[in-house]
């Protein structure tokens, strides 16, 4: 083939590449492409496993673990309006987590790479996730990748590559350290396509007191292209964030201010929804226990 003819080809796919990735609308979820139609595609419902029911889907895997590396270190790096989210990407990039579970052979270790939100002008519909149904006021997305790849890039294409943790929140009266840091942030991106620099948090003052509760399942990245390659992570206990602080977040300009930044849920389609255990429950003193040990079936 004449090597001009393959360059123009070789562009041409480049500008598809990043064209889908940048041209597309949470108006229109229905005609996302290629894997966007797949069979374990993201979000999902989880169940409730605080308030069991007979038919319960989730399964405990008392071996699923989690650990985190350097999530006490003081972040610095940039906060982006996209347009689609709000984007945080640090200059660190130590940070990382261990994550074991019954279906991989040794533990795995994953780097930091950004963390996100998802949001809608409605304060019940703002979750990518739900629960028994019911969504959240907001989801906050921390995506790693697995350490033995060179980039997201190139992990985002493996079966193995991708480990993002899920955190859902309740509104509350008063604002709370860190996202008020985060959202005095907002006032200075609130066009799409303007960066800040911020610094004085740690991911792990992002997340609720308990991170050994949580569900496990394999699902795809929420936006296009989609990609089936993602181990979620779903905090049970939920994060708090004010109404004043989620305020900012809904008043920020973005490509789809109207119908909210966030996916519709996907179905299952045979998938397993695991849990690390119930502990978190027994604060609540709200459950019946009795999930099933996966380990011991
Ligand atoms: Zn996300």
């Amino acid at each position: 083939m004449n090597p001009l003819v393959l360059l123009f080809l070789l562009i041409l796919s480049l500008i598809n590449a990043s064209l889908e990735s940048v041209l597309w609308s949470y108006l229109d979820q229905e005609s996302w492409a290629n894997a966007c139609q797949g069979k374990r595609q993201s979000p999902v419902d989880l169940p409730d496993i605080c308030y069991q029911k007979q038919d319960l889907k989730v399964k405990l895997d008392s071996k699923l673990r989690l650990s985190l590396f350097f999530y006490d270190e003081r972040l610095r790096g940039k906060l982006t309006n996209n347009g689609h989210t709000v984007v945080f990407i640090p200059r660190q990039q130590n940070i990382g987590i261990e994550f074991a579970s019954s279906s991989v052979k040794n533990p795995t270790n994953y780097t930091f790479t950004q963390f996100h939100f998802h949001w809608n002008p409605d304060d019940t519909k703002g979750s990518e996730h739900s629960v028994d149904g019911v969504r959240k006021a907001l989801e906050l997305h921390l995506v790693h990748f697995n350490s033995k790849y060179k980039s997201f890039e190139e992990a985002s294409k493996k079966q193995d590559g991708l480990l993002v943790i899920g955190v859902l929140f309740q509104e509350c009266f008063k604002d709370k350290e860190p996202y008020k840091g985060i959202t005095d942030s907002l006032s200075r991106i609130s066009k799409v396509g303007t960066t800040t620099d911020v610094t004085g948090f740690t991911l792990r003052s992002l997340l609720p007191t308990n991170f050994d509760t949580f569900y496990s399942y394999e699902g795809s990245l929420t936006t296009p292209p989609c990609n089936e390659t993602v181990t979620w992570i779903l905090l049970a206990e939920y994060q708090r964030i004010s109404y004043k602080e989620l305020s900012e977040f809904q008043g920020l300009s973005v490509l789809d201010p109207d119908v909210g930044l966030r996916r519709q849920t996907q179905p299952l389609n045979g998938r397993t929804i695991y849990a690390s255990n119930d502990d978190y429950c027994g604060i609540k003193k709200t459950r019946k226990r009795g999930l099933q040990d996966f380990n011991a079936a």
